[in-house]
């Protein structure tokens, strides 16, 4: 059996999807079968296969299953799986120095991380970040900043947001399950108000900021209202891109407002929609940005950062943590810039992009139940919908997922109703996985479609 990191794939030569055994095979179920007696169930299995090394775009299973990885860890691997560079520059990094706790003793990479944060995310201010461990901490942390920057209490929130699972951040989410059901009390202070969702809503970008802000200004009261987070293109909620003007309005709305605009750029930031981060796309300014999953190239670490007036707001000792920014995750999120700089990942985000739009917006005519396809960069999805009625369809999702791991593909599913189908790719994935992948989602497809038609 050829071993992709034995084999690397070039053009001319097969992709590496390979199935050996049944899925699960001998070793993941065994592996399961320990993990049921020792593992919280409050823990989610999506895949019953245990993963045994990955590179790129390719994982490889404990048991020689090989398979294209259209998830990215959840678009934490933006560069690849074991990156070279970033593989490379956590070794260095470990043989030196793994942790001081950098608010004890400092050290290089955590100040050169908070540079190019500085100078990759929008704003042309001086700005400032914080190293945290999550992107939910990033979020508290955020929210912490903007209370104390501006004295106020209250939190704004959007409709199908999505910012994590600690307390504060499951207030937050728009789901309430799994992420809050039966944990509460659930922080306070917390107000949702409608998004914009042009696919479903209809509304101008004007017109829906104009539902948000009413909403907010009546239900809360502008000068009372410490921050409004909101996600640039919505990840969980199903890859909502809001109508055009609707992001520009809120953050106008909350300059003359004097409330902090907390971009949430965890799922959408680093290269993964062929720009730093997706505010580009819309010309939007944060005052804060929040970002974790792609930075770290498969290490832990989340940074706030924002406008340096905003940033110091809070005293001494108030942000951080005993990991945060730790050495070896710190070198890794360097690395990932570079990475992005010398490779020219934000044209290899683009890239993916030019091959799945028009192959999802083809899938889209060839199939009724597929609604919509849409998108920016490596950050694709299409949401399916019963055509008869115009409702949700999750079953067929669910079914294209569980057929498109037989064949090899790992797809994630996303949106408040569980009915969109979600691509993360890593931006290094090759046109020949690309095109690999789409087929088997398109066959997928067609059987799942097939299938659920036959038990109605
Ligand atoms: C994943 C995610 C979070 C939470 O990040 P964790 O690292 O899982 O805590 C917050 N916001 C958005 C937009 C996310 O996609």
């Amino acid at each position: 059996m050829t071993d992709i990191l034995h084999s690397p794939a070039t053009t001319s030569e097969s992709t590496n999807r390979k199935i050996v055994t049944p899925i699960p095979g001998p070793k993941s179920v065994e592996l399961h079968d320990r993990r049921v007696k020792v593992v919280s169930e409050g823990v989610s299995e999506l895949f019953p296969i245990y993963v045994d090394h990955a590179h790129d775009a390719l994982m490889v299973d404990v048991d020689g299953n090989q398979f294209i990885d259209f998830t990215g860890g959840i678009g934490v691997t933006t560069v690849g799986h074991t990156n070279d560079a970033v593989v490379e520059a956590v070794r260095d990094q470990v043989g030196k120095v793994t942790h001081t706790l950098f608010g004890l003793v400092g050290y290089e990479s955590y100040i050169r991380a908070a540079e190019l944060l500085a100078e990759h995310t929008p704003g042309d201010f001086p700005k400032k970040s914080v190293f945290v461990n999550s992107g939910a901490e990033a979020l508290e942390n955020a929210v912490k900043i903007a209370r104390k920057f501006t004295g106020r209490t209250e939190v704004a929130v959007l409709h199908h947001g999505y910012h994590g699972r600690t307390n504060l951040t499951a207030a937050m989410n728009y789901n309430m399950h799994p992420y809050g059901t039966g944990f509460g009390p659930l922080a306070g202070s917390v107000h949702h108000a409608p998004n914009s969702n042009p696919f479903s809503d209809g509304l101008t970008g004007e017109q829906a900021a104009k539902a948000t802000i009413t909403h907010l200004e009546k239900r809360v009261g502008a000068s009372q209202i410490a921050c409004l987070v909101v996600e640039p293109i919505q990840g969980e909620g199903g890859f909502i891109i809001p109508a055009d003007g609707y992001l520009n309005a809120l953050v106008d709305w909350c300059e003359e407002n004097g409330i902090v605009y907390v971009s949430d750029e965890v799922q959408s930031g680093m290269a993964r929609t062929g720009k730093y981060f997706a505010s580009e796309h819309f010309g939007i300014v944060p005052h804060l940005t929040t970002s974790a999953k792609g930075i770290g190239g498969g290490l832990p670490i989340a940074a706030v950062t924002g406008r340096a007036d905003i940033m110091d707001a809070s005293h001494s000792g108030g942000l951080g943590g005993t990991f945060g920014g730790n050495p070896v995750a710190a070198a890794a999120l360097v690395a990932v810039f570079e990475q992005v700089e010398s490779r020219g990942l934000l044209a290899e985000a683009q890239r993916v992009e030019s091959i799945m739009r028009p192959r999802l917006d083809a899938i889209k005519q060839r199939f009724d139940s597929v609604a919509d396809a849409r998108g920016k960069g490596a950050m694709m999805a299409i949401e399916l919908q019963d055509p008869a009625t115009g409702e949700p369809a999750p079953a067929i999702v669910k079914a294209v997922q569980q057929f498109a791991l037989h064949q090899g593909v790992l797809f994630l599913t996303a949106g408040t109703f569980g009915n969109v189908l979600r691509f993360l790719p890593s931006v290094v994935i090759t046109d020949e996985q690309l095109h690999e992948g789409l087929d088997v989602l398109e066959a997928s497809l067609e059987a799942a479609i097939a299938a659920t038609a036959a038990q109605a």
